[in-house]
This record gives structure tokens, sequence and C-alpha cells, in this order.
């Protein structure tokens, strides 16, 4: 090791040690604390939660955890969300479409997100519509109705999977625009449907939309008032503040009665970092580099404005907000065999987490959940294992090297899900409802119970 690389890793160690100080201090959850059970007793309560802010990271299973841990903050370092005290499993499966009674064990972000969204369990590319094409109210809706602010954030399009379930009803995910209906017939404005994922959304009226999928949102309406126009046109006739980049972000002052939709990129937001794609017979140890593309703005950005905007429309009144915050891309990534996009996306994801906690810490009537939708493909393996699948080789912050196999599928094509149960962790009201082996389905209940909305 090089005298460089030697004051890296005591630096990195020093960190580490200081992190392990922190967490001490502040009785979360570590082997080394010794006996956790007062801890654990003073993160329980029950009731209702005033606001609840509950944090995707898509594709975001064990594996994707642990290694943008040991990345970014050393096997012996912890993420914020590791902080979370209340930590259990969710399985994920979906079921089949053409025998609704048996189940499909790898999920989708659809059938995902449509299982807490409204409860339900339904096929992979239901919208929070069940096995038979009927929609079902999803907690967003729900809590809308009942006086809550609502909003919904993500990297991907806004009109991809996760941000989809909680705002739109199609029997099909790729119905994502007015343009986008081929298989979706029924739902089709021109046949007396709702219209598309984006025409839907801004009729269910969440408060605040931000992230990608303003192409989506640029297609042209083709039936009913706004026929002829684009849904972005449509958005704006409903009130809402539409912007396109940071400064239109940080800028936007949507008021109490005004509504936030932002749309960054025409199709999903640009990746945080890059490195080397892994391929057959494994790469060179490298370090990942953030990505000179990035044209913001950052998931912590979006989230930050979104808390700011539901906050401030909130204050003074009964009932507080309802957001949901997907780091979508971790999944993207993950299908691409691209380790240290992967690993930027969840250390910004788990940024935005940070800000959720930060947000609980000033106002504890705020529930805070952090789960994934499904597990995904990379996995951690020995530096000497002779994998049939992609490997690379990245060289941590604390100075080791690190290889992680993708080989659900052949090179050049997209990896997959896995089947596993992921990772929910919470704080707050309700919290106390995440802990042991639960379905996702039960995160519906969990948010409607500590919202107190009824369905
Ligand atoms: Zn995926």
């Amino acid at each position: 090791m090089s005298a460089a690389g030697k004051v890296r890793r005591l630096a990195a160690i020093t960190l580490a040690a200081g992190a392990a100080t922190t967490v001490v201090a502040s009785g979360a959850a570590n082997a080394w604390n010794g006996d956790r059970t007062n801890d654990v007793r003073h993160a329980i309560h029950g009731g209702k939660a005033r606001n609840v802010i509950l944090l995707i990271g898509d594709g975001m299973g064990d594996s994707e955890i642990t290694i943008a841990r040991n990345y970014s903050q050393g096997a012996a370092g912890r993420l914020n969300m590791d902080r979370l005290p209340l930590t259990g499993a969710y399985t994920t499966y979906a079921l089949q479409k053409a025998h609704p009674d048996l189940p499909d064990y790898v999920t989708d972000s659809a059938a995902s997100g449509t299982g807490w969204a409204t409860g339900r369990k339904s096929y992979n590319g239901a919208i929070s519509v069940t096995p038979d094409g009927k929609p079902q109210q999803t907690v967003l809706e729900l809590a809308k109705r009942a006086g809550f602010r609502t909003g919904d954030v993500t990297t991907a399009e806004l009109t991809d999977a996760t941000p989809a379930v909680l705002s739109a009803h199609v029997t099909d995910r790729s119905c994502q625009g007015p343009t986008d209906m081929k298989a979706c017939p029924a739902n089709a404005k021109e046949n007396g449907g709702a219209g598309s994922i984006a025409e839907q959304q801004v009729q269910t009226g969440a408060d605040v939309y931000l992230g990608g999928g303003r192409a989506r949102y640029g297609q042209t309406v083709q039936a009913g008032q706004f026929k002829g126009r684009t849904v972005i046109d449509q958005a704006k006739a409903a009130g809402y503040n539409v912007v396109t980049d940071v400064n239109g972000l940080q800028s936007a002052r949507p008021g109490r009665d005004g509504r936030l939709l932002g749309l960054f990129s025409d199709g999903n937001m640009p990746q945080e970092w890059t490195g080397p794609l892994a391929r057959t017979g494994g790469t060179e140890p490298s370090r990942c580099a953030p990505n000179a593309q990035f044209s913001g703005p950052h998931l912590t950005q979006m989230a930050s404005k979104a808390l700011d905007v539901l906050d401030g429309q909130t204050r003074g009144s009964r009932k507080g907000f309802f957001l949901q915050i997907e780091g979508a891309s971790i999944d993207k990534r993950d299908h691409s065999a691209d380790p240290c996009g992967q690993i930027g996306e969840t250390v910004e994801f788990d940024r935005a987490v940070k800000l959720a906690m930060d947000y609980a810490r000033r106002h504890p009537d705020t529930l805070v959940v952090t789960t994934a939708d499904h597990g995904h493909t990379s996995q951690i393996i020995p530096l000497d294992a002779q994998s049939p699948g992609q490997t690379a080789t990245l060289v941590t912050d604390e100075g080791a090297q690190m290889k992680i196999n993708y080989a659900t599928n052949p090179a050049g094509q997209s990896q997959e899900h896995t089947g596993t149960q992921v990772r929910i962790a919470a704080q707050g009201p309700q919290a106390a409802n995440v802990v042991g082996v639960t379905d996702q389905t039960e995160l519906f209940t969990t948010l409607t119970r500590a919202l107190g909305v009824r369905h």
C-alpha cells in the first residue's frame, strides 16, 4: 500500500470510530452498544401521526444497502437508514395475472407499489388496480380526501410505476402518457376512461409532484376538456406552478393554495455517480466518480423542497402531510450492472433519509418509513470467485477491494429483480408495526392507521 493509501486508510478508520461513538451516543442499533431494551422501548409510539414520510429505495435489497455502506461508510460504518430504531423485513411477491390465486415470486415495482399504496396484491404491471382491473383507493388519495397535504417525489419519470401507484389507476404500467395507451384501452380518455398516468396524476391533484418525465407530460391529450393540448397545459389549468430546472425548483413559492409540478428531464433523471460497468471476467480495481453530465436537481434538493412546501402549507392546520420520496435509479443502475451508478443513487437516497429523520426530530409526530419495493441482482462475492456472470471490483473509501457480481441474465441483457424479502425500518407513531416479518400490503395498514384515514 502506498503512503497516501495508508493515510486514507487511517483516516477511514478514524472516521468509522467517530461514527461508532455517535451511534452509541444517540442510542441507535449497534452490536457493541450492549443492552438496547430501553432504546427500543422509547422508540415505540402508537397513536396518530401528523405527517408521514415514506422513502422507497427502488430495488434496494439488503445486498444493495450493504454494497453502498461498504463503499461509502466502511464495513463497520452505518448509513442513515441503519440508524432508524425499529427494523423488520417484508415479503414482496406479486400475483400471477392469469392465476391470481398463485404467487409470482418476483415482483416488479408496479405490483409491489400497488401492495403498499392500496393494501391489495396484484399482478406485475398493475398500477393500483386489482387482478380483475378494478381501481383501489390509494393511501395518497385517502390522505388527501381526509384533508392532508400530499407529495410524490422521484428520480424516475413521474409516470413510472412507483410514483404512479399513489396517484393513478391503469391496468398496465406502460400507459404513462395520453399517446401511450395501447396496453390499457379501457383506461384511455377517448374510450371514456380516466386517462393515462400523467393525466390522472393531474386529476388526483397532489400538492407537490417532483421528478422526470417531461416528455410524457408533453404529450397531447386525446379527448375531453383538454383535447389537443398537452398534459402540462392541463396541469397549469389545475393550478400547478410548473418548473423544469434547479433554479425554478428553488425559487418556486407555490404558497398555501398553489401546487408544484417539477419536470426536470425528458425521461428519468441523470445518475449521480459513474464508474466501470461489470463485465464477464471482471474489471480492474476501480474507484467511482461523480457524473460529469449530472444536471440536477439532486433527490435531496427535491425532497427538501417538498418538505418545505408541505410544511408551509400545513402550518397552523390540524392535518399534516403524506409524502413519498423515491430513489428510483438504484434499480435502474442495477439492471445495467453498473455498481458505481447504483451506489451513488443509494448514497443520495440515504441523504434524503437523513432529511426526513431531521424533520422528524423537529416534528416528533412524524412517521418515517424507509423500505424497498423488491430485491435486485447485485451480490458481494469473494475476490477470487470465478463467477459465470459479470463482475466489477471497486476500491472502497476505506481502501479495500469489493467484488460485485451480476448474474441473473447473460451479458448484454438487463439484469433482473430478485424475489427476496427486503428491509423495512421506521421511527415515529405506529413504527412498531414494521418489526418482525410482514408483507408489504401491511405497510398500507400501518400508513393509513398512522394517518387515521378510513378505507
Ligand atoms: Zn426494476
